[in-house]
């Protein structure tokens, strides 16, 4: 038998998205389920797209069939591995059937798919908003966190059990944490696992809960922890740390924890990446005969020299200035000058400034 091309089988175009083409196969897999077509031709054909579906769900076995065709695909994988791996995910289960696509593959395959259950359950990450200054970013700072979270019961070390006992097997499933049930349908037998009822998939029971946690292994707790945040830190940021969010279950890895940085505006600096720029005053005399001027950095002050015949508007920069970056030196401070025109004037400023005024028109 010739094989059909893929993208022909489900239906779809040569540059159809991932969506597109699980869009296309749930609704073919559903036309063709064996759990709703009995015989050889929805059996046959049902093979055919979840094969399809198989390889161009997966990247790279969709780039080996988009170079080679079906020989890039079969010189390469087993009929089985074209399977495996295979993001079928739940959408048998979604679109209603008793059967996933574990049963399927059984089907195919004679062997159960995929993992076992995996009961071991990572706690949830924790995210906490903190808000610093501009000047704690310029110098980092250390923050201390209240952090609600679940922890290990140190009781029982997470086991649930009373100090002393242990935890049990499970006598309805032997340990496995799953139980078996068998059912008959057109398209053949289908052995179906489901967790077990009396020990909710852990494979132990617990006979005498640990008084502290109520059997359940962990516990709520406030943890106080210091965080440090780096000098340099722009707004927004997450700081991961690895390990403090919630505990996991049934000896799960915990969560992490996600410090979000938020920095205030500040009234002088403006922050652009690693530079600042900030506004300076200087008089009008100042302006035009040139002056070194005090400007105000985030650490004290620096000295910036200006020429004469500065304008309202010139930018000068002062080197290293700015906040510090993450991987080390400074940015720059940019000072945009602003130059005072006198508003109120003594008779003898007023007096000067004519003179001035007379001068300057007898040179131009
Ligand atoms: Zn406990
Ligand atoms: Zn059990």
């Amino acid at each position: 038998m010739v094989k059909r091309d893929y993208y022909e089988v489900l239906g779809v175009s040569r540059d159809a998205t991932k969506d597109e083409i699980k869009r296309a196969y749930r609704k073919l897999a559903l036309k063709y389920h064996p759990d709703r077509n009995p015989g050889k031709d929805a059996e046959e054909r049902f093979k055919e797209i979840s094969e399809a579906y198989a390889v161009l769900s997966d990247d790279e076995k969709r780039r080996q069939y988009d170079m080679f065709g079906h020989a890039g695909i079969d010189q390469r994988y087993s009929y089985e591995d074209i399977f495996r791996g295979a993001d079928f995910g739940d959408i048998f289960r979604d679109l209603g059937f008793g059967f996933g696509f574990d049963d399927i593959f059984e089907h195919f395959f004679g062997r159960r798919y995929g993992r076992q259950r995996e009961y071991r359950r990572r706690g949830a990450d924790l995210r906490y908003d903190v808000t610093i200054t501009l000047r704690d970013a310029y110098e980092g700072k250390t923050v201390e966190l209240e952090i609600p979270r679940t922890e290990k019961c140190d009781n029982c070390n997470g086991t649930g059990a009373k100090p002393g006992t242990s935890p049990k097997t499970c006598p309805q499933c032997h340990g496995t944490g799953q139980v078996q049930r068998t059912q008959r349908t057109a398209f053949g037998v289908f052995t179906q696992i489901t967790v077990c009822p009396r020990c909710n998939g852990r494979g132990t029971i617990i006979e005498a809960p640990c008084p502290v946690c109520k059997g359940k292994g962990v516990v709520q707790r406030t943890r106080v922890m210091e965080v440090k945040i780096p000098k340099g830190v722009e707004d927004g940021s997450h700081l991961r740390l690895t390990g403090a969010g919630e505990a996991g279950e049934n000896g799960g890895e915990p969560g992490d924890l996600y410090v979000v940085v938020h920095i205030e505006e500040d009234e002088r600096f403006k922050r652009r990446g690693a530079d600042l720029y900030t506004k300076r005053r200087i008089s009008f005399p100042q302006a035009a005969l040139g002056t070194t001027v005090k400007v105000e950095t985030l650490d004290g002050t620096a000295r910036l020299k200006l020429p004469p015949g500065v304008e309202s508007g010139d930018v000068f920069k002062l080197k290293g200035k700015g906040m510090p970056r993450l991987r080390g030196g400074y940015g720059d401070l940019f000072v945009e000058i602003m130059v005072e025109t006198p508003k109120k004037l003594s008779r003898k400023a007023k007096k000067l400034i004519e003179q001035l005024a007379e001068e300057l028109n007898s040179t131009e």
